[in-house]
């Protein structure tokens, strides 16, 4: 969650009062806030960010501060980054920054500036495409070659390396509130779509035509709720209308790329209610198709409540400043699915850790569909989801072995969170990890043996009866809770 850092200054007297978008074809002037009436101050900008800004004016070129750190800083919160825009191109980019400096991307042509370790994104203002900028299309090689700004036959933006102005890069950005300026010559703000009027009235609004801007881009769909969400704005009237209609169109978005944008939509610090907004609008199924299917089922049960515990629990911990890992995210998206297909195994004769993993890659296979999940991460899903069924058995030398296991903490609270879900009858089993993790090592030794002791009559007696079941039925344990 994004610290305040300031109260917001007056400077929205400033803005018109109309409530009309106005639009490229209006060729308005912007408004510009001078440095006294607003409340930017380069204190609150990081220094590597002010290094390329001033290494790109010393050099002779514009350079602003754009998109969501000046809408942050703006609105009294801590930016995530600060993303530059001048009118440099790549090449020149990389010649005032050399070694520092690495040009990437292919559909949108970007120079990365590294300063220790942090890196700016430096992006060339973007054109109309209207045939009067340059039409240059650099390869992976640096080699021109292709067409610089491509849409394809359903209205997606496939390239879009055509550069142009600040005047005309303003249009071609997402919400008005994302298009707001910050000059490092005279540390003015420049506003030409009515963002400031939008921060103003905490509304978001898509910059031109709402159905034609989603064709090009469907993940504007989800960056709306995202910022819906983060900034708790209203989504404006037209850019809300088509989003249920156009949900479809993410059938047509890389899985890598939703990926990318899950995390960023799980890991805001707003996860819940990103989570209420995309299935308010119909988005959520197409994210995680499995998830929605189970939801369906049972609308307030078990299921849901699981995907809300995760998500509360990544939510404080992003508060906190603790990390948090895109693995249990997907380990509880997927739990119930996994649950469900691993029923289906067993029922078909598969003893129970074949159907575990068999039930694993159907719903790991199902979900990189839509979401290409990374191969450490889905390893770690498989950890956290055997481990639920390694963690009752902890007697003696046990307990040790697994608190060792590199997945052990996620395993532990993904236990937290089926408890809080309403798996009350893992509460015991759940509180004695907490008591052994808080003792030392002597004392952990001594706890786990005296369970050892306790538990080891029972044990026996259930397994003799398990092998016993199981020689006579010839089949396997249907009923282990997990792994
Ligand atoms: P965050 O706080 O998540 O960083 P942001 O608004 O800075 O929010 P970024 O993804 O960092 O979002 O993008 C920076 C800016 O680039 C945006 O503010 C917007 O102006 C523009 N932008 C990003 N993605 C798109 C898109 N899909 N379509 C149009 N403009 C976009
Ligand atoms: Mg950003």
């Amino acid at each position: 969650m994004q610290r305040i850092i300031r109260k917001i200054s007056s400077f929205f007297s400033k803005q018109a009062s109309s409530s009309r978008a106005i639009s490229y074809e209006d060729n308005l002037p912007p408004v510009i806030l001078s440095r006294d009436e607003h409340n930017i101050s380069r204190n609150d900008i990081d220094k590597p960010a002010l290094d390329v800004l001033y290494g790109l004016k010393r050099a002779g070129y514009d350079a602003y501060l754009v998109g969501g750190c000046v809408r942050d800083l703006l609105l009294g919160l801590e930016p995530k980054d600060f993303d530059v825009v001048t009118n440099a191109e790549p090449e020149q980019i990389k010649a005032v920054f050399k070694r520092n400096c690495q040009l990437i991307g292919r559909r949108f042509r970007l120079a990365h500036v590294r300063f220790g370790r942090t890196v700016i994104e430096v992006a060339t203002f973007r054109g109309q495409g209207n045939g009067q900028n340059r039409q240059d299309y650099f390869g992976r090689n640096g080699k021109k070659s292709g067409k610089a700004r491509e849409v394809d036959d359903t209205g997606r933006l496939v390239r879009d390396n055509v550069y142009g102005t600040i005047e005309e890069d303003v249009w071609r950005r997402d919400f008005t509130v994302n298009a707001l300026y910050y000059n490092i010559r005279d540390y003015s703000i420049v506003d030409y779509t009515g963002g400031l009027k939008d921060i103003k009235l905490g509304e978001l609004r898509l910059i031109g035509d709402p159905e034609t801007r989603y064709r090009e881009d469907p993940v504007r769909m989800i960056r709306a709720i995202r910022f819906a969400a983060k900034l708790g704005f209203k989504i404006e009237k037209h850019t809300e209308k088509p989003i249920m209609e156009l949900a479809g169109l993410f059938d047509d978005v890389s899985n890598a790329r939703l990926f990318e944008e899950v995390l960023k939509l799980f890991h805001s610090g707003v996860a819940v209610q990103v989570f209420e907004k995309l299935r308010h609008f119909g988005l959520f199924g197409y994210l995680f198709p499995l998830t929605e299917q189970m939801l369906e089922g049972e609308s307030e049960g078990f299921p849901r409540m699981l995907v809300i515990e995760a998500l509360k629990s990544t939510d404080e911990r992003i508060r906190s400043g603790k990390t948090v890992n895109p693995s249990f995210l997907f380990s509880a998206m997927l739990w119930e699915s996994m649950q469900q297909r691993k029923k289906v195994h067993l029922a078909d004769g598969l003893a129970p850790q074949d159907a575990f993993h068999a039930a694993a890659n159907d719903v790991i296979d199902q979900q990189i569909k839509r979401t290409a999940i990374p191969k450490r991460f889905t390893a770690q899903m498989r950890d956290i989801w055997n481990l639920q069924h390694r963690l009752p058995k902890r007697h003696g030398s046990k307990a040790q072995k697994l608190q060792e296991h590199p997945r052990f903490r996620a395993a532990y609270d993904f236990l937290g969170i089926r408890v809080a879900a309403g798996e009350t009858d893992l509460k015991e089993l759940f509180d004695w990890w907490t008591e052994y993790q808080e003792k030392d090592l002597v004392d952990q030794v001594a706890f786990a043996n005296k369970l050892g002791r306790e538990e080891k009559k029972p044990r026996r007696r259930r397994n003799r009866n398990f092998y016993r079941k199981r020689s006579q039925s010839g089949s396997g344990d249907a009923g282990s809770s997990a792994g």
